[in-house]
């Protein structure tokens, strides 16, 4: 099998979010695409290490430092060592980035949806679909209660900055109960003619979504998925570490 390449990224500050959620920012020149993810590897004593896969919640297009941000998962192993261990300073071994879920462009209006992490891509897509494009970007975004919002102000910051452009809508666990396809129908409706929509979240979720983009005839191809799952395989087993490469020598 071919050998992957790995990276050693220093760790520039890390940022809690939420409770239960962190951000790792790191000082590295990456070059990736908004919605992509990293493979970090986490030290473990059982098994040497486990590799498992975070979204860039940042965005190439705006001056972000590139950033993952990992939320807590129930009796979770690596989630939960990275809340409670990774420090500025420290260096993470990560592969290089990966995965296709993003827009090829921003000529057109996009409709998000996200569910409690699953705001990481769409985080990064949000923000250069902004930056980039002209049209509209309206998020749906559900969490179980106010303070599990991440990147509530953010959000608020960049509607008082984007003005129209932007619509996000919150949904609230606590005070709407789990968000059902005909509720999401209704909170999409106004936005359904968006040309793509991305969506990231726990898997009935994605399922109450999916059949609110099918009642709302959303063509398949305009429907984009990311899904959070862990990896069982540790691709680090073939990976070869090298410095990153400069982005300016290409
Ligand atoms: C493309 C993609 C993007 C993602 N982006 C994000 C994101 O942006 N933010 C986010 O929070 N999540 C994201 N995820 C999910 C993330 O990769 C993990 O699945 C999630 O954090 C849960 O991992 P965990 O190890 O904490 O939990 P689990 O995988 O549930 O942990 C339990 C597993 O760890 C093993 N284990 C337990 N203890 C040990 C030990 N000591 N040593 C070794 N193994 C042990 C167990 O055998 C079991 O298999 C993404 C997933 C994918 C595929």
């Amino acid at each position: 099998m071919a050998a992957l390449t790995s990276h050693l990224l220093p760790v520039a500050q890390v940022v809690a979010e939420t409770p239960d959620a962190r951000s790792i920012v790191f000082d590295a020149d990456l070059d990736y695409r908004p919605g992509q993810f990293l493979t970090l590897r986490v030290p473990s004593e059982r098994t040497g290490s486990v590799a498992r896969c975070y979204s860039l919640s940042s965005s190439p297009h705006v001056g972000d430092r590139p950033q993952v941000t990992v939320k807590r998962t129930a009796d979770g192993y690596a989630s939960n060592w990275i809340c409670d261990n990774v420090e500025a300073g420290q260096e993470i071994e990560v592969l290089a980035p990966s995965g296709v879920f993003g827009p090829k462009h921003y000529d057109d209006d996009l409709l998000l949806f996200a569910g409690g992490s699953g705001i990481t891509p769409v985080m990064s897509v949000l923000k250069s679909a902004l930056e980039q494009g002209e049209r509209n970007v309206a998020l749906v975004y559900a969490n179980r209660d106010r303070h599990s919002v991440i990147f509530a102000e953010h959000l608020d910051a960049l509607r008082a900055r984007h003005g129209d452009r932007l619509t996000v809508t919150h949904w609230l666990e606590t005070e709407r109960g789990l968000p059902s396809a005909g509720a999401l129908v209704e909170l999409a409706r106004p936005h359904a003619a968006a040309h793509d929509c991305f969506t990231c979240g726990p898997q009935p979720f994605m399922a109450a979504v999916t059949e609110a983009l099918t009642l709302l005839e959303v063509p398949r191809e305009r429907r984009h998925m990311e899904r959070f799952v862990s990896l069982a395989a540790n691709p680090f087993e073939r990976a070869e570490r090298k410095p990153l490469p400069s982005r300016a020598a290409g």
